[in-house]
């Protein structure tokens, strides 16, 4: 601040002459350092930054006014009479009030004192009396400072470790001065600090940015001479927070030592504020009047939250280490001596059971996990587990465009899209299905091109109105589109379905087999609207709904999908081709040979390269591997592995 000093005057009432203190004390009191109570303790607490040393005290001037005309005076209305009072004698003794930045008139009699936006007036007819924080008080007003507050309720003169609360809730002491004596009190809050340019920016620790843990030591503030080291105060300002803190307000923490002028609080402790800016830019005392914190004391800013945490206090060495973290959704944060790593979803916090498997997938890295102090999670709800998110029959790899997969998370009903990045796949909220209700209820998916947009989309059947529904990327939203509903085949749910290019017209088909009529139906895509068609009748199979194996290939190149079943019975391999809508079967070969098949482990895929689909089973009891291959539209079999080696 600039011109910090005072024209200190000493006035006399008409009909009053005694001069309660000869100037001399009124400059020890503004000028002497350290003898100087007042001079003292602006230049303590804001280190020097106040300095009323070049303060100069004038009088005593005897005005042209008597004790008696106080009785017409309103107070404190008219305050600023007094004041003027005093600059009036001033002026008329030749004093140049222009070389000082501030004023303040001592009176030998009054019945009223303080601030009065001209100055200050202090009535001082007691000699054994020195208001040493009362006064300081009042300058402090003349410095702009208003009064501090604590929340919950939110009181005025709340904050008992700041100067700008006396002596409603502040931690007073006596201080004695030559002479007299009178009430000292503690320093000044970080707010006050700042306003009048008292509080470094380089001493004061700021989050870097939201998604942060961090060990912070703390100074304690309001101590001359300085602290070499430490920060003074922490502060959380509204962007460091995801999502930014909505009042806009920035929050201080700092720590005060018991010592100095802060003698008199209760022990060395954390205190904590909000700065109101936009509400008359005041401070108020959290959680509410007199709350102070300890080592191992935690207090939690209002949201979004921010855990302030002191790790210790060493009230020798007066330093504070304090552990301050936020949890933003989307964080990982673990707790030091844990080494379980949790994920921050929809404000729960969720175990991350395979991290490195995990980490990988979100696209981080161990380097986005931080850590917190031990039992700074406990108070944060578990989270619905990540394994159905990511477990089988939520994940459905495609090309939606190519490399990218969908997922769909049934705790939040969100469905997202994977996207692979150098880091990892990056996920990215495709759409959310919450008007369908749980679709994650068993209810079967499939992937393919149903409707021939030349790329994967997703496909499922409600058995509760036998709706088909195909979901479609565009972009990265995954939106719904109803392709078809089978409510004249009754529910179909358990009718055995599968999915593949069966008519060869190059997009995904449904065919399903009843086993009701021996019935086999083909769902085909024509203008974005599910067709059906009955494709073929095999009761003269008997029921080949029995449990017994299919799959879905091309295994005697048709160059479109084809259906195949093994049966146990007789050991006959029977394949089934579109041709136009019409399903028709013709043996592919018979394993007599091999005995029962069935229950050992069985393939199938384009093993050879042939370009067509081969089974490949391998028999237990003796170790051996068998390839089937399509040759001449006929079952090939070869043993292509061996040995118990
Ligand atoms: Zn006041």
């Amino acid at each position: 601040m600039s011109n910090t000093s005072w024209a200190v005057v000493l006035c006399k009432f008409s009909d009053q002459p005694t001069e309660t203190r000869p100037p001399q004390y009124y400059k020890d009191l503004f000028t002497s350092i350290p003898g100087g109570p007042v001079a003292t303790y602006w230049r303590d607490v804001t280190h020097g930054v106040i300095d009323t040393t070049g303060s100069q005290v004038f009088g005593w001037f005897t005005m042209p006014h008597s004790t008696a005309e106080l009785a017409g005076l309103v107070f404190p209305g008219q305050r600023s009479v007094l004041v003027q009072w005093g600059k009036d004698a001033a002026v008329a003794n030749g004093v140049n009030l222009g070389a000082f930045g501030h004023f303040i008139v001592f009176m030998n009699y009054g019945v009223d004192s303080g601030e009065a936006g001209n100055g200050v007036v202090i009535h001082h007819e007691n000699s054994a009396l020195c208001e040493v924080a009362f006064i300081c008080h009042e300058m402090g007003h003349d410095y702009g400072l208003p009064h501090s507050w604590s929340a919950a309720p939110d009181r005025e003169y709340g904050d008992g470790w700041d100067l700008m609360s006396f002596n409603t809730t502040t931690f007073d002491w006596t201080i004695n001065f030559e002479g007299a004596s009178g009430a000292a009190t503690v320093g000044l809050n970080a707010r006050n600090l700042d306003v009048l340019g008292a509080l470094p920016h380089s001493r004061v620790w700021s989050p870097p940015g939201p998604d942060f843990s961090s060990p912070v030591e703390l100074a304690p503030g309001s101590q001359f001479p300085l602290p070499g080291d430490g920060y003074l105060a922490l502060q959380v300002n509204a962007a460091s927070t995801r999502p930014a803190r909505p009042s806009g307000n920035p929050w201080y923490v700092e720590y005060r030592a018991k010592v100095g002028w802060d003698q008199a609080i209760p022990a060395d402790s954390i205190t904590v504020r909000e700065r109101r800016i936009s509400s008359g830019d005041l401070s108020f005392l959290n959680p509410t009047m007199w709350s102070s914190f300890q080592a191992g004391g935690t207090y939690v800013l209002p949201e979004p939250q921010v855990f302030v945490n002191v790790a210790s206090i060493d009230t020798a060495q007066h330093r504070a280490s304090l552990r301050v973290w936020d949890l933003p959704e989307g964080a990982l944060r673990k707790e030091d001596s844990a080494p379980e790593v949790y994920l921050i979803r929809n404000r729960c916090k969720t175990w991350v059971e395979s991290p490195d498997v995990l980490l990988k997938v979100l696209g981080r890295s161990w380097a986005d996990v931080r850590s917190v102090p031990d039992g700074g999670l406990a108070g944060v709800p578990d989270g619905t587990p990540l394994v159905p998110f990511w477990g089988a029959g939520r994940l459905f790899p495609g090309a939606y465009p190519a490399g990218t997969l969908v997922a769909y998370d049934p705790n939040t009903m969100d469905w997202w899209l994977a996207a692979p990045t150098a880091g990892g796949l990056r996920w990215t909220q495709a759409g959310n299905t919450a008007g369908f209700g749980q679709v994650g209820d068993g209810r079967p998916f499939w992937t393919g091109d149903f409707t021939g947009t030349g790329h994967t989309q997703v496909l499922f059947y409600y058995p509760g109105d036998q709706n088909w529904w195909v979901g479609t990327v565009n972009g990265t939203s995954l939106s719904w589109a109803l392709w078809g509903n089978t409510s004249g085949f009754g529910n179909t749910v358990h009718d055995p379905t599968w999915t593949g290019n069966f008519t060869g017209q190059g997009r995904t088909e449904v065919l399903f087999y009843s086993p009701g009529d021996y019935n086999w139906w083909l769902g085909t895509d024509k203008g974005a609207t599910q067709q059906w068609s009955l494709a073929g009748n095999t009761a003269g199979f008997g029921q080949v709904g029995d449990g017994r194996p299919f799959w879905v290939g091309d295994f005697t190149g048709v160059g479109r999908s084809q259906i195949l079943f093994y049966y146990p019975g007789d050991q006959n391999w029977w394949v089934g081709t579109v041709n136009g809508t019409s399903l028709s079967w013709a043996l592919w070969g018979n394993t007599s040979g091999f005995g029962n098949t069935v229950h050992d482990p069985t393939w199938t895929g384009n093993f050879t390269g042939q370009g067509r689909t081969e089974v490949l089973f391998y028999s237990p009891g003796d170790y051996n591997w068998w390839l089937g291959t399509s040759n001449a539209g006929r079952q090939q079999w070869a043993l292509v592995g061996q040995g118990a080696g």
